[in-house]
């Protein structure tokens, strides 16, 4: 019998495309996925990045052990930031676990699994940072499951900016740009395998280059990207405001299949919580690169991340991130209560923001995003747009087929078509008819 898998995946999307790389390795290696009370082997793929998340991983623990505790033979490998903070430790409190892998050692998992097939007793753990970044095969070639429209590609790993708040550069180490060539010979393989849309990944994506001797920047590489043949869209997350160069602006004015969306993490508006965080700009920093990328751009919309309570944070300041976020008019944003990271410069910090202030800003903060962000989609409506097809809506809106793809600005728009009319991966030109709480409707224009 084929062995089967499980993966269980949090965090972000660097995470996501590693999880996707090895169900795609396993799946070429033999391996069938499962759900998880059927499986062999669970991965568990960890983020440490805030403190639920990491809450959720021990919980995920228990739910495996419950759920597979009448399959002796089963086994656990975790991977992700977790993995990489706790090493071994893991081992003390979780026999289920066998195999702890760090952020560089996921090209490792599929050998090492096999060992662990074959050595029931055996247990291992990877978690040494590598000087550069680990290349690994794509195997998408013969790849069960048909392509998506729309692709992820890491460009680097790892991030050495040190905000005060953040565990990532502990858990994922110095920044490792691959080669432009790589990247390229991925992204090309991705558009021959029928993908239309291309998102680079990085933690502190427009660092990169930065840390080779030689070889392209960023914007060199965006424009090498997008000049293959096939591509529709360009997407990049996450950059830091401090990298986004004169050049990289410009590019939003001239690279086409560059998206009208930036995803530009704020983290606070006010000066003072700004540099306690050692973020390296200001408001009005912020405010500037905001200005010049409408002024090339003038359809461009924002996104962004933002923490709330940090360390001394007062009232005055959490008035300072609603009035920035007015300001911008962000179209949404991901929020966050601050919670202490161990290891970061604010886990040090004096002048704690109690819990219960700390949701209640949260709680003021995103009323006013979800303000902003209804406003922003009912604009849309008469809008004319290009969706791009991702498959099969799990709305019926009635008489045709209805299909959910995404706008430009990554928003999700649901369509109804005449049965045959739309396939996967089709660039379809609509008109916005309505707007909804997170998405659209559109009709063929
Ligand atoms: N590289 C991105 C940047 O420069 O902003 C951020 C990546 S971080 C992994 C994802 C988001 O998690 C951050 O933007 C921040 O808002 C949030 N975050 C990180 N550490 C946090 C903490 N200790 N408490 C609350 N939120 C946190
Ligand atoms: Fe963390 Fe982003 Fe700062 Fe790097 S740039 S330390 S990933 S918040």
């Amino acid at each position: 019998m084929r062995p089967t898998f499980h993966i269980m995946t949090f965090g972000c999307q660097m995470n996501a495309n590693d999880a996707d790389w090895l169900a795609r390795t396993l799946i070429q290696r033999g391996f069938v996925p499962s759900p998880l009370e059927e499986a062999e082997l669970v991965i568990l793929n960890t983020c440490s990045v805030r403190e639920k998340p990491e809450r959720k991983v021990y919980s995920s623990l228990g739910r495996i052990a419950r759920a597979t505790r009448h399959n002796a033979k089963t086994f656990v490998a975790i991977a992700g930031c977790v993995a990489q903070q706790l090493g071994k430790r893991i081992f003390d409190n979780f026999p289920q676990v066998r195999l702890v892998v760090g952020s560089d050692g996921l090209s490792f998992v599929p050998d090492a699994i096999e060992r662990l097939r074959a050595e029931p007793v055996l247990r291992l753990c990877f978690t040494d940072f590598s000087d550069s970044y680990i290349e690994r095969p794509l195997e998408i070639t013969l790849h069960s499951r048909p392509v998506k429209p729309a692709a992820f590609v890491n460009i680097m790993q790892g991030c050495d900016n040190f905000c005060a708040y953040c565990i990532v550069p502990l858990t994922r180490g110095r920044p490792k740009s691959r080669s432009s060539g790589a990247v390229l010979s991925e992204c090309r393989t991705w558009l021959e395998a029928g993908a239309k849309e291309i998102t680079l990944l990085g933690q502190n994506v427009n660092a990169y280059g930065q840390d080779l001797a030689y070889g392209a920047s960023f914007t060199d590489l965006l424009r090498c990207v997008a000049a293959l043949p096939g591509l529709a869209r360009l997407r990049f997350i996450t950059p830091h405001p401090k990298d986004v160069s004169p050049l990289l602006i410009r590019a939003f004015g001239e690279i086409e299949q560059l998206c009208p969306r930036l995803h530009l993490p704020l983290q606070a508006g006010s000066n003072r919580v700004l540099e306690r965080m050692g973020r390296k700009y200001d408001r009005t920093q912020y405010l500037g690169l905001i200005r010049e990328l409408r002024a090339v751009r003038p359809d461009m919309a924002f996104s962004t991340d933002i923490i709330t309570g940090f360390p001394g944070e007062e009232e005055e300041d959490f008035q300072d991130t609603l009035s920035i976020v007015e300001e911008v008019s962000f179209m949404s944003s991901f929020s966050f209560c601050y919670s202490d990271r161990p290891g970061t410069a604010a886990e040090r910090l004096p002048d704690k923001v109690d819990a219960t202030l700390k949701l209640e800003r949260l709680a003021r903060l995103q009323a006013l995003q979800e303000r902003i962000s209804v406003a922003w989609l009912q604009k849309r409506i008469g809008d004319n747009s290009v969706l791009l097809l991702e498959g099969a809506s799990r709305k019926n809106f009635g008489v045709g087929e209805t299909w959910q793809g995404r706008d430009p600005y990554g928003v999700p728009v649901n369509i109804t078509l005449s049965a045959g009319d739309g396939k996967i991966g089709d660039l379809l030109p609509v008109r916005v008819t309505e707007a909804k709480k997170h998405s659209l409707r559109a009709v063929l224009a």
